[in-house]
């Protein structure tokens, strides 16, 4: 017999039950099997005129039904059928406007997919955004802006100078004050109606589901891969729709992951991390300041298309964004059914250690004494011995316009950028004494290691690159 997958938030008028085995051939059929199963849920599928009501999207298998036959639509002995309501205003009474609220969202009031009840139902609703950088910036003031009624903000972040070309959520006088602090100012003020909860940690896999637990709806608005498969794993585990964003120079990506709502969750589109180092971060390979702000409204948009439950949400589809050619395209996403965490055999039923899975070495706790490999120098002692009229090679592996920031050129350094390296490694001689330096150490000690591929023993990588250097030698070098 065909199966209805009933959502946690109406199994109460279901006797409770998680499927409820029906009979029909049509969707229309095995809805009404179903409530006549279970009388109490009539109220809450139909309106009084005996239609499915709006904001209740009925899917068999993967796909809704109004892109189908709608109550037509043909249902076969091992179909399933699963009943997805808006996020938020599903079985619960909805709060009341105030007469100030009603001023405040009056453009909101006069639309008719929004209007009082869509209203409410943002009031009603919670968010977690994890995140309060970037793609957290427009989030978190639009979803303030539009009234969502608890807004949850999690970050361990301080405000640093180089967040403000892209963060607008914080100023220039919140430098050097904690991110949630900052924005929970800052959202506030935009909205007084509404409760911010902030979480001054970071998203780990022994905080995450009692993080996550008490909200309608998970945002990702993070830059790293642990926490996007942390925050992946943690919504799919409970059931919570989680909207993905993600960002890096001029390209930009979203969609909304909802196993709970027939499409696939983030690993059936990325089973497995990239190596570390692999794919840069922002902070290495920089990012356009407007991009968060055109992904992260998009984020924005399709929360609250979830729970106001209007249109068609980035469910099984991938959002691209390219700036410089200023064009949208969208890829069908499936739900792989071999999924380890959301698929038919599931093997991943509760959170793991994200750092092994990503291949990162957690860091140590810092010692107490510094402790320099045999093959690093650290910036203090390198100085010293420029100073000291030792005479070495410095060879920066940066890109031509990082060098343009700052470089060690008074010492005679050289830009030999890390894509060149291997074919212009003939340009060096190994009974030089050689330092290589990048930005923070990194793409360095991969010249390091094509170096001493090559034979070259005499070779040290500049510990923290020319950041730390700027830091521990000389201050009034532009750090970036
Ligand atoms: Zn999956």
């Amino acid at each position: 017999m065909p199966k209805i997958v009933i959502p946690t938030a109406l199994r109460q008028y279901a006797g409770n039950t998680a499927a409820v085995e029906v009979q029909g051939a049509t969707a229309g059929e095995v809805l009404a099997s179903l409530t006549s199963q279970h009388p109490d849920l009539k109220k809450h599928l139909y309106d009084a005129n005996g239609k499915l009501r709006s904001f209740v999207n009925v899917y068999v298998n993967d796909e809704d039904i109004r892109s189908l036959q709608n109550e037509n639509t043909p249902v076969g002995e091992s179909d399933d059928i699963s009943i997805i309501p808006a996020i938020a205003g599903g079985a619960e009474p909805l709060p009341d406007l105030t007469k100030d609220e009603i001023a405040r969202y009056s453009r909101h009031l006069i639309m008719p997919e929004v209007g009082m009840d869509g209203q409410r139902k943002l009031k009603a609703a919670s968010i977690l955004l994890i995140g309060t950088g970037g793609l957290g910036s427009p989030l978190g003031l639009y979803l303030a802006a539009a009234g969502i009624g608890r807004l949850g903000l999690v970050d361990f972040d301080v405000v640093d100078h180089s967040n403000l070309q892209r963060q607008i959520v914080h100023g220039t006088k919140d430098v050097g004050r904690p991110k949630i602090q900052s924005a929970k100012d800052r959202l506030s003020d935009i909205n007084p109606h509404i409760q911010i909860d902030t979480y001054e940690t970071a998203l780990r896999a022994d905080n995450a589901l009692d993080i996550i637990k008490p909200y309608d709806i998970v945002i990702d608005g993070t830059d790293n891969f642990q926490t996007r498969y942390l925050a992946n794993d943690a919504s799919v585990l409970l059931g919570k729709p989680n909207v993905y964003g993600s960002i890096f120079r001029f390209d930009g990506q979203a969609s909304v992951f909802y196993p709970g709502g027939g499409g696939p969750c983030y690993r059936c589109l990325y089973p497995e991390p990239p190596p570390p180092g692999l794919v840069p971060s922002c902070a290495e390979g920089g990012v356009l300041g407007i991009l968060p702000g055109i992904i992260g409204v998009i984020q924005a948009t399709e929360a609250i298309k979830l729970i106001i439950g209007q249109g068609e949400p980035l469910i099984g589809r991938l959002l691209l964004f390219d700036a410089l050619k200023m064009k949208f395209r969208e890829l069908k996403l499936r739900r792989n059914p071999e999924c380890p965490l959301c698929g038919e055999n599931p093997t991943i039923k509760e959170l793991i250690d994200y750092d092994v899975f990503c291949g990162i070495t957690p860091p140590e706790p810092a010692p107490k004494v510094e402790v320099v490999s045999d093959w690093e120098v650290t910036p203090a002692q390198l100085k010293a011995e420029l100073d000291g009229g030792k005479k070495l090679t410095i060879i920066d592996v940066r890109e031509p316009h990082e060098w343009q920031i700052g470089n060690l050129e008074n010492y005679g350094s050289r830009l030999i950028p890390l894509g060149e390296f291997s074919s212009r490694v003939g340009e060096l001689n190994s009974d030089d004494e050689i330092v290589v330096h990048c930005k923070m150490g990194g793409r360095s000690a991969k010249a390091y290691g094509v170096l001493k591929e090559a034979g070259f023993t005499k070779i040290r990588n500049l510990k923290g690159g020319i950041l730390a250097w700027a830091d521990q030698v000389d201050p009034n070098l532009p750090k970036y």
